[in-house]
């Protein structure tokens, strides 16, 4: 399968050049040139293991890998789940289950796609004989996955910037504490944004990042979207044949990765009638969704921290589906929200979609609805999931995060302390990060005298 650019720039690429790029060298994103229709036989059959499921789904993209190697790559990448089913459905009420996806080795969804591409590039790195320097911003959750997909890779270090006293202590220990001479978490003053901006131009700067071989782990890179793709076709086969029918997937968004990885997969064939983009204080999507109008705000720290952004790069992508793949357009688009920071889109459609937005009293008070109706923890990105739920059909709540990672909000809703193994011991060990100051000029300097 071949890549192209949102942009339209540049020539098609496959997917292993997708993958090692990250961004399209005419900054836009990588999106599948055609998106395939879904082998009907994975959506009947019952549950396949994670793995197999997987291992289907992404070699209709992974063309260059033959069968074999992608199977033992596929392997490899899930084989360190806590649960067997990789990503367990749990039914709560007739029409209401939660889809937990925490049972990752960090501990969130974004172990799905960063142990795909931790592996991805151990196999680039063994094919090429060379070395890459990982580069990535992080609301939190990101940077601790990618840190677990690489700790102690040969041929890799891994450079991750994260807002400093904005993420949760127990998000800054998982990536601090692994005692891996190939990981620097790096401290920024500010927001994700400026982290984020900050690893954009050092990027887009295509000499710098040709010199210093470096690779994106953020979720602009396509392998993220195709791997998320998986647990929702999972998910479906493990809804009872009763709750097959005009299925809402609600999404705890920031990003727009996680839910339009879904939305991917529905235009692929994947029957469901609605995504619900569930966002909170930090709203630029609820509002995007209500008025048709992507316009950044200040970001408001909040008690769902992996959520707190207000740039969704992933939101490109959608720009271009919604555009019936009319890069120009796109491009134009772009251009424009970099001009006058923000676009009105013409002819908005979102028929698809609804969404919901939690202020930080919501999302207690939701954690504390959960607890007494349903005697089920939920994380507070997983509880802004809960907000103004219809469940007059079926609904299926993406459960991001474990709520181990997230005690003191966990305690202050329900007065109890959740806790993990993993994160219990990690609290004994050395925190080791590396501060360096919020510009890209600094953040360079590190790179060249840090890096591979
Ligand atoms: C990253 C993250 C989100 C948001 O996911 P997006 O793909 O950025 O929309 C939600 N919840 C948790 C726990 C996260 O780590």
């Amino acid at each position: 399968m071949d890549f192209v650019s949102t942009r339209g720039g540049g020539e098609p690429v496959s997917f292993t050049e997708a993958f090692a790029r990250g961004l399209a060298p005419d900054g836009g994103l990588y999106v599948p040139r055609h998106l395939p229709i879904l082998p009907q036989s994975i959506l009947v059959e019952e549950a396949l293991p994670y793995a197999a499921l997987a291992w289907d789904f992404l070699s209709l993209f992974d063309t260059d890998h033959d069968s074999d190697h992608l199977i033992e790559i596929v392997d490899r990448s899930y084989g360190d789940f806590s649960d067997t089913m990789n990503a367990p459905l749990q039914q709560l009420a007739d029409n209401l289950f939660v889809l937990e996806l925490f049972h990752g080795p960090s501990l969130s969804f974004k172990d799905f796609g960063l142990q795909l591409i931790g592996s991805l590039f151990e196999e680039q790195i063994e094919r090429t004989g060379e070395t890459i320097n990982v580069l990535g911003a992080t609301s939190g959750d990101t940077g601790s996955a990618a840190i677990h997909g690489l700790a102690g890779k040969k041929g890799a270090k891994v450079f991750i910037l994260y807002p400093k006293g904005r993420i949760s202590e127990l998000q800054e220990r998982q990536m601090t504490c692994t005692g891996a001479d190939n990981i620097y978490p790096i401290p920024i003053e500010g927001t994700f944004d400026d982290a984020q901006a900050i690893v954009k131009e050092l990027m887009g700067d295509l000499a710098f990042k040709e010199k210093m071989r470096l690779s994106a782990i953020n979720s602009i890179n396509v392998v993220r979207v195709l791997a998320q793709c998986v647990y929702y076709v999972h998910a479906f086969t493990q809804l009872p044949p009763d709750n097959r029918d005009d299925i809402s997937f609600v999404v705890p968004t920031g990003n727009f990765g996680n839910i339009f990885a879904g939305w991917m997969v529905h235009q692929m064939g994947l029957p469901v009638d609605r995504f619900v983009v569930a966002t909170n204080q930090n709203d630029i999507l609820y509002r995007l969704f209500n008025t048709g109008e992507y316009k950044p705000d200040e970001v408001q720290p909040s008690h769902a921290p992996s959520m707190d952004i207000q740039v969704a790069s992933n939101f490109e992508r959608f720009l271009y589906y919604h555009n019936e793949k009319n890069a120009k357009a796109t491009l134009a688009q772009m251009e424009q929200f970099k001009k006058d920071g923000s676009i009105k889109i013409a002819n908005f459609n979102a028929s698809n979609f609804a969404a919901t937005r939690s202020t930080d009293e919501d999302i207690l008070a939701n954690i504390r609805m959960v607890k007494e109706q349903y005697d089920y923890v939920v994380d507070p990105h997983t509880a802004c999931g809960f907000q103004d739920l219809d469940l007059s059909s079926t609904h299926v709540v993406l459960a991001t995060a474990h709520p181990a990672k997230f005690p003191a909000i966990i305690e202050k809703a329900i007065g109890e302390t959740p806790t993990d193994p993993s994160l219990e011991a990690i609290k004994k060990k050395k925190m080791v990060s590396y501060p360096v100051e919020a510009s890209a000029a600094a953040v360079r300097a590190f790179l060249e005298e840090n890096g591979l």
